[in-house]
């Protein structure tokens, strides 16, 4: 019988069919006011000889063919170099037809960590780096609390490129709440044409227990973005991008699923967001329909 071996709690959702690693656990920001993911879990790194045995574990568990592969917790980037080394030519060592190779990164830790050492963790492997943008909007992220302003945003993501990874940008729509859409909207298309990533991905805000932000909702402090808000949001935000990137709405949260690449899809892409606009106006079980994604948990 096969021994299991430690998995991290959350991946992204285009990991769903990667072999997943515990490189650390917990987050060592875990201030954001919209996250409860590890407000029980105190931060601390794996040692090196635990994260190497999983790696052998789980080559008996799923075979060595396997092609994609995600390091958690939320930040493994802020592993030094050299940790990141060696885990990673135990992974290659043990596995040889791996295609991807991604973490979670914090942008903080990205304009921390020198060119060099970036350089030396995409040559030992590591390919794709998960950020959370959340949004751009200078104001909103001091009052979310994550601890980067839109330049640092900026930077950690300009210097994964130049190190070599490719970079999937996270973007947490409804934000700003009904009050500051639009400001939310072109912040966040202020720094990702700024920044040019690989993939941009929407997620919907949606609150959750055990984080500052749904208490303030539930007090009456926040209101939350209504489905035509979202929308309206989400069209204000492509319609000023100009980059060259995917665009993906692979989240449940998510109220369309609005996908392309970038600018080639943009017609296309506001054509169906104006479409489910007007249908929010004329539609009333639809309108239900959506609203109930705000009762979703456990994202
Ligand atoms: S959103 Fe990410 S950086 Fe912020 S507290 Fe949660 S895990 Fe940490």
């Amino acid at each position: 019988m096969f021994m299991s071996y430690e998995h991290p709690p959350y991946r992204p959702p285009s990991e769903a069919g990667s072999v997943l690693f515990r490189l650390t656990r917990g987050c060592p920001w875990n201030q954001c006011t919209f996250c409860s993911m590890y407000k029980d879990t105190p931060f601390e790194r794996r040692p090196v000889e635990e994260i190497v045995q999983d790696i052998q574990r789980a080559k008996e568990i799923y075979g060595p063919h396997v092609t994609t592969f995600f390091f958690g917790d939320s930040n493994s980037l802020i592993l030094d170099a050299g940790i990141l080394e060696q885990i990673l030519h135990s992974l290659y060592d043990n596995f040889q037809n791996i295609d991807r190779v991604t973490s979670y990164a914090r942008a903080k830790t990205l304009c921390k960590k020198s060119l060099e050492d970036l350089r030396r963790i995409r040559k030992a492997g590591l390919t794709l780096l998960h950020i959370g943008l959340e949004t751009g909007d200078a104001e909103l992220l001091t009052e979310i609390r994550k601890g980067v302003t839109p330049d640092q945003m900026v930077e950690g993501c300009v210097r994964a490129r130049e190190a070599g990874f490719e970079v999937s940008l996270y973007v947490l729509a409804g934000i700003g709440g009904e009050a500051k859409w639009q400001q939310h909207a072109t912040g966040t298309a202020d720094v990702i044409n700024r920044a040019d990533p690989h993939f941009i991905r929407i997620r919907t805000y949606v609150p959750t227990p055990y984080s500052s932000l749904y208490d303030r909702e539930k007090n009456n402090q926040f209101q939350l973005a209504s489905p035509e808000t979202i929308l309206r949001e989400q069209y204000l935000l492509i319609d000023l991008l100009e980059v060259t990137s995917q665009y993906l709405s692979d989240h449940v949260s998510n109220y369309v699923p609005v996908y392309g690449t970038l600018p080639d899809d943009k017609t296309g892409m506001l054509e169906t967001l104006d479409r489910a606009i007007g249908d929010l106006s004329s539609n009333e079980s639809y309108r239900r329909s959506l609203e109930m994604k705000r009762h979703l948990t456990h994202l």
